[in-house]
């Protein structure tokens, strides 16, 4: 999947439309999702052009990769979510899903979230 500048994450990070910010640094950012599934729902995105999870671990730099990791940590740490327990998500594609073709993570938690996917 080759990347789009124009999409709706490439978007935020450009400051041209706003989100509910948790967390940033230089190689990630970290906002609510707009339309939570569970009480918890924070996405985490690098800062580079990567389309998805593995464009992000095959093409990005050895720094972009560990920094993007802590900056996740970080952010399940100062969740408090690490007590109870969460599930990290990352859909890439069509068979997923995926809605917006940025690489983002999503955290979500704050409830029982019951087995891995629906039937
Ligand atoms: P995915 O299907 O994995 O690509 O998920 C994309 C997610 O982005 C969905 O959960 C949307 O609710 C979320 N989303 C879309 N637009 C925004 C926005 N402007 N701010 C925050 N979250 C958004």
């Amino acid at each position: 999947m080759s990347y789009d500048s124009n999409n709706i994450f490439a978007k935020i990070l450009r400051g041209e439309i706003p989100c509910k910010k948790i967390y940033e640094d230089q190689f990630a950012l970290a906002f609510n999702d707009i339309h939570p599934k569970t009480p918890v729902h924070i996405l985490v995105i690098p800062k580079g052009p990567y389309a998805t999870y593995g464009d992000f671990a095959s093409n990005a730099s050895d720094a972009e990769i560990v920094g993007f990791e802590r900056a996740l940590g970080k952010v399940i740490a100062e969740s408090d979510l690490a007590s109870r327990g969460y599930r990290l998500i990352s859909n890439a594609g069509s068979h997923s899903h995926q809605e917006v073709p940025h690489y983002h993570v999503h955290i979500l938690g704050g409830r029982d979230l019951g087995p891995l996917l629906a039937k």
